[in-house]
């Protein structure tokens, strides 16, 4: 019988508030110099008391919307004791029993379906410091002693746990996608695995032969999707491994290796008894009550899926250009305000998926910081309609636009493309660009030695080419041989 994997999974996202969750300490806290980003609250300093801060519950609660969960009309938090130098107050405020947001769902597209995997629920908690383990030779392991810098400690997660309905990691790739798009679309985090504002705890297990679920594993220190899906298919190897060998499995933590590909055992997992959880007596049970949901629910942009399927009907475009235009809200915008120019929305959908993405690759920047405005864009794309400019010579006006941040008007000047035609000082720089690399042919004509006039035509040949024939025959049969004499 095939076992089948199950996997559930705990994703943590920075909340994007300007202070920490119960202090006043800047939560931008990167780079900054060890230690320097604290105070006594987030030190623990016995006698001081946290207030929490509103911004985080309003943006938790939002995240919850997004998410389909019911806000919950009592919450509060509760401490979860474990002693480790990371957490100075040897417990993590956190919620327990009554969390922000229960009983919510996201729908992924994974295998070629969609399906829907439920969230079991969203809470608030405090975020710990940061261990650093340096050695002398600059080798990851093997350090002789470890140093502390409490500048993360007291930042603000909302922890979206998901009940395990994933039965492969692409399906978990899909549903960390899911989040990640929905929290950047809500502005509550920045949703960057490479910086830790998005971090993921994997479990995973198999199938019984009666069908129930499996002995658990929970995957820690996986830092980015590649090594996700790497983690998730060495361990349902490694589970049918061992049951295959009659073997069994332990329900613990494990550490993902990423330099070896490997998981390793680092402790068997606690049991909730174990962390001892108590009510957090210092801070008051919120009670968000429906009008402050509804004002928030008011405030949600455009969720991305129903932005997928609106682009689909509204403008008719296929679901892989939704897709692509609707992976980042900004792009979306941007799509948006050129097509109200009045530009077709399949050519402007089209001008984004090609020659838009090419720059933003080229020049390493994302759509917000495209130098072209979405209104000229839009412009171009009408003057091509309109075949007032060919599509190559309109690809060569937004790439002047770009780089010399340059209006439609100037570039299309610059690139004496006026009309259609290419003429003035782009044509001599055409015809001189031919001589240049035809000196022969240059010397040749100007010695008097081209009596048939073959290579004259031969340079008008080539300027033709050269304009991709969108300057005037005679024109430039008279400036080539202006040119030459
Ligand atoms: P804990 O509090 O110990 O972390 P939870 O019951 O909160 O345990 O579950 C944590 C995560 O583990 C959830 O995302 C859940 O979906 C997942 N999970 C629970 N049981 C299994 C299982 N048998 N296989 C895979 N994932 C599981
Ligand atoms: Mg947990
Ligand atoms: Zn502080």
């Amino acid at each position: 019988m095939k076992r089948e994997p199950v996997i559930g999974l705990e994703i943590h996202l920075q909340l994007k508030t300007k202070t920490k969750l119960f202090c006043g300490c800047s939560s931008d806290y990167i780079g900054a110099i060890p230690n320097t980003n604290v105070c006594p609250v987030c030190l623990a300093v016995p006698g001081t008391l946290p207030i929490l801060n509103d911004h985080a519950v309003e943006l938790a609660v939002k995240t919850g919307l997004g998410l389909h969960c019911s806000i919950c009309d009592n919450t509060r938090f509760h401490r979860k004791h474990y002693f480790y130098a990371d957490l100075p107050k040897a417990y993590q405020i956190t919620q327990y029993e009554h969390p922000i947001a229960v009983k919510g769902y996201v729908d992924i597209f994974a295998g070629g379906k969609e399906k829907r995997v439920r969230v079991h629920h969203l809470h608030l908690e405090e975020d710990a410091g940061k261990l650093v383990h340096p050695t002398s030779d600059g080798r990851l392991t093997g350090a002789s002693y470890s140093l502390v810098d409490y500048n993360r400690g007291g930042m603000p997660l909302s922890e979206i746990v998901s009940e395990p309905d994933m039965n492969s990691a692409e399906e978990a790739i899909a549903y960390i996608t899911q989040i990640r798009q929905l929290a950047r679309y809500l502005d509550v985090s920045d949703g960057e695995m490479e910086s830790g504002s998005l971090r993921v705890d994997v479990n995973v297990s198999l199938t019984r032969p009666d069908g129930s679920l499996g002995t658990r594993v929970e995957i820690k220190n996986i830092n980015s999707l590649t090594s996700i899906e790497r983690a998730l298919e060495y361990e349902i190897a490694r589970q049918n491994k061992v049951l295959d060998e009659g073997g069994h499995l332990a329900q613990e933590t494990r550490l993902w290796d990423d330099v070896a590909g490997v998981t390793r055992s680092m402790r068997s997992k606690e049991g909730d008894r174990d962390y001892r959880y108590y009510v957090e007596m210092d801070l008051a049970p919120i009670s968000a009550g429906p009008e402050y949901v509804r004002k928030i629910r008011e405030s949600l942009p455009e969720m991305p899926w129903d932005k997928r399927e609106r682009f689909i009907s509204e403008y008719s475009l296929s679901p892989e250009e939704s897709l692509h235009l609707t992976e980042q809200r900004e792009t979306a915008d941007y799509f948006e305000a050129c097509v109200s120019e009045g530009a077709p929305p399949a050519k402007c959908a089209n001008w984004m998926r090609m020659e838009v993405q090419r720059m933003l690759h080229d020049y390493g920047i994302g759509i917000n910081n495209f130098p072209v405005p979405s209104a000229e864009l839009g412009k171009l794309i009408i003057k091509v309609e309109k075949r007032e400019l060919s599509n190559t010579q309109a690809k060569d006006v937004l790439a002047v636009m770009a780089e010399k941040k340059t209006s439609l008007e100037d570039a299309v000047r610059i690139c004496g493309v006026s009309g259609g035609k290419i003429t003035g000082t782009a044509l001599e720089e055409a015809v001189m660009k031919i001589f240049d690399s035809e000196p022969e042919a240059v010397k040749t004509i100007r010695e008097g030695n081209d009596k048939k006039g073959a290579k004259v035509k031969f340079l008008q040949g080539l300027v033709m080419r050269e304009t991709r024939g969108s300057a005037d025959p005679a024109e430039v049969a008279s400036l080539v041989n202006s040119m030459l004499h």
